[in-house]
């Protein structure tokens, strides 16, 4: 089965010999304040940092889910106000999803086919964190490096907290240029789902220690207090930590990584270019993602691409959310394998050329 799911995604090859390896290391029962697991959960910080370029004076932190980031941020980083630049659905979702939690919230919805427009924000001064969806999965767009650093120019006493959940570990993404990151591994970490990193600046915790808001298990103050042993405020997903920790030492650095993710993607969109049954879902090619690329055509025709596809053992993605019935996502993850994109693209230019 080839798997272009934009997440959860085909996982690395590498992967049912590090499980093994977990099982007979007795990795699955360790607990998770000995020495064994802190070791582990160390050496993956230490390779995080390494192989995604982190500065070093930033935090990184485990969590479930990107969702499960959403959450921390709205409970432990904003003591009234969130302002959050969206233009698909899990932008909106954060949005949404924090403003059950501060009602005070607000918004900003820019278009799919623009890139933010940093000069005409207007974002009101009582809005303490400004929160944006780097790479959208669900339209296949993505805000560059220079807008966020541009955001992060005109307004410099706010923190900027980023979702690059299908980003991350694909893109090298600037780190420095804003004060929260984060990215479940079930995209282009190429991992299976149940575990997420977040990334946080000084500024960070020193705004997390100020407002001091303590009522959950996963307020960021306990992260910070129990992360200075590499531990966690509950029992972790440990199998999944150890995968991450082997996962990142045998991938080179994001540099390479998101040369070989950048030149991929030129080839996809040369190659997808040339058919007439479905075009390319995104016009403007300084928005395009280049870790999720979604087609359209009439709702009938992306049926029939899915289902032939499904009878010859591939997985493209669903469309999501509002654009459910309008596209087709395909990812363009690093732990896809060369050969497999040739079988996907053979498939398609016999079906439909
Ligand atoms: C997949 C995804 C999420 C949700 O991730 P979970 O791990 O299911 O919480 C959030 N944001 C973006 C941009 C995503 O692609």
């Amino acid at each position: 089965m080839l798997n272009f799911y934009p997440g959860p995604s085909r996982v690395y090859p590498k992967l049912p010999e590090f499980i093994y390896d977990a099982y007979r290391e007795g990795i699955l029962g360790i607990n998770h304040r000995s020495p064994q697991f802190v070791d582990i959960s160390k050496t993956c910080v230490k390779q995080l940092r390494k192989k995604l370029n982190i500065p070093k004076d930033y935090s990184v932190f485990y969590t479930s889910s990107a969702t499960e980031c959403w959450e921390i941020i709205a409970q432990s980083l904003i003591e009234k106000k969130s302002f959050h630049l969206y233009n698909g659905a899990f932008g909106e979702k954060w949005h949404d999803y924090t403003k059950k939690i501060l009602p005070a919230v607000s918004g900003f919805k820019f278009d799919l086919e623009n890139a933010i427009e940093v000069e005409k924000l207007a974002i009101s001064g009582d809005s303490e964190l400004i929160c944006i969806t780097q790479n959208e999965t669900s339209n296949g767009t993505q805000v560059s490096n220079e807008t966020i650093q541009s955001i992060g120019a005109r307004y410099p006493e706010k923190l900027i907290a980023i979702d690059a959940t299908s980003s991350m570990a694909g893109l090298e993404l600037d780190i420095s240029s804003a004060d929260v990151w984060y990215a479940s591994v079930q995209k282009c970490f190429g991992l299976p789902a149940g575990l997420a990193v977040l990334i946080c600046s000084p500024r960070t915790i020193e705004r997390a220690l100020e407002l001091n808001h303590d009522q959950y298990y996963n307020s960021l103050t306990f992260m910070v207090e129990k992360m200075k042993d590499f531990q966690t405020t509950h029992t972790p997903n440990v199998l999944g930590i150890y995968l991450l920790m082997r996962i990142l030492k045998s991938v080179p650095n994001i540099k390479v990584v998101h040369e070989k993710i950048t030149q991929r993607f030129e080839e996809w969109i040369e190659f997808l270019g040339g058919f007439k049954t479905f075009d390319l879902f995104i016009e403007n090619t300084s928005v395009r993602s280049q870790t999720v690329i979604p087609i359209t055509a009439e709702t009938k025709v992306l049926e029939h691409i899915k289902d032939l596809a499904e009878k010859h053992d591939i997985i493209i993605g669903n469309g999501y959310g509002d654009l459910k019935h309008q596209t087709l996502r395909i990812a363009n993850f690093p732990a896809i394998k060369r050969k497999e994109i040739r079988t996907f693209q053979k498939f398609l230019k016999k079906s439909f050329n």
